[in-house]
């Protein structure tokens, strides 16, 4: 089959400088403490588990922490509370968190202090969104959609700003900052927070879905920007197959002569990309 690969696809820059950090303490050996990432390194099951086959422990709350442990700090980052708990525990901190979050946690940080109330655009159960909510005021709201934003319920004399997820869907977060000031009666700041990695991913899909009959998108079914770039395959009327391993490819839902895409969410490594190009070649 011909197969064309996205401009840009598999792990970001974040991503890649989290696991060259955790690479790192690896080299240093046991005898240096534990090596712990809180939560998952990133969303892709199969390098978490070359990664816990290597000694790497995950943990899913400081609470599980010993005193000596190296303790990685994912490209999500964490609440800026348990980044405070976590320097009090007597542990090394390894701080991954992705200069792009950070950047977004630190510019919520400054809104806040100038007296507004952030409204943000993401998944409130993903762990970037928890932890750029914690440099924000009470009164702060997470919504996932348009028409979430549409229906939350404003308080009156508050000075209300836009931020997103790193990893949003930036179409979306643009339809969001041009009826904002309808729903709020004044044009709010709305940071720039939606990462150029995930433009580039989104927009080389979107180019992909175009030139195609089909898409295999390859990513953690949790990763959420992976999961997006499926969604917009759909959208654009495109069929999608959404996998986290080449060998989850089914042969039978191409038709002869189809024209197939692959891209690949940021979290996704080039082992499995390379391979599922392989496969898809020889079908
Ligand atoms: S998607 Fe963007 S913000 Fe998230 S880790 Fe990658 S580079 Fe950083």
């Amino acid at each position: 089959m011909e197969v064309i690969q996205a401009k840009t696809a598999g792990f970001c820059m974040g991503v890649s400088l989290a696991l060259n950090k955790l690479d790192d303490e690896l080299k240093k050996g046991e005898h240096s403490g534990r090596i712990v990432t809180l939560g998952s390194i990133i969303h892709n099951p199969q390098v978490i588990e070359k990664y816990a086959q290597q000694g790497v422990i995950q943990a899913s709350d400081i609470s599980e922490l010993q005193p000596g442990d190296r303790v990685l700090i994912r490209a999500h980052g964490i609440p800026h509370d348990k980044e405070q708990a976590l320097k009090k525990l007597g542990v090394t901190i390894i701080d991954a968190t992705c200069p792009k979050v950070k950047r977004a946690q630190l510019g919520i940080a400054r809104m806040f202090a100038d007296g507004q109330t952030l409204l943000l655009f993401g998944e409130a159960d993903h762990p970037e969104v928890r932890g750029l909510l914690s440099y924000a005021g009470p009164g702060s709201m997470v919504f996932n959609n348009l028409e979430e934003f549409c229906c939350l319920r404003l308080i009156n004399d508050t000075t209300y700003f836009l931020a997103a997820q790193t990893t949003q869907d930036i179409i979306q977060y643009d339809k969001i900052i041009a009826y904002a000031e309808k729903k709020l009666g004044y044009k709010p700041v709305a940071l720039n927070t939606v990462c150029s990695a995930t433009r580039k991913r989104m927009q080389g899909t979107l180019e992909l879905a175009e030139k195609t009959d089909i898409v295999v998108v390859m990513g953690g079914y949790d990763s959420g920007n992976t999961r997006r770039l499926a969604e917009a395959v759909k959208a654009a009327g495109k069929r999608v197959l959404h996998v986290e391993t080449p060998q989850e490819i089914n042969p039978d839902v191409f038709s002869p002569g189809d024209k197939v895409g692959l891209t690949a969410g940021a979290s996704t490594p080039n082992f499995l990309i390379e391979a599922a190009f392989a496969l898809l070649q020889k079908l």
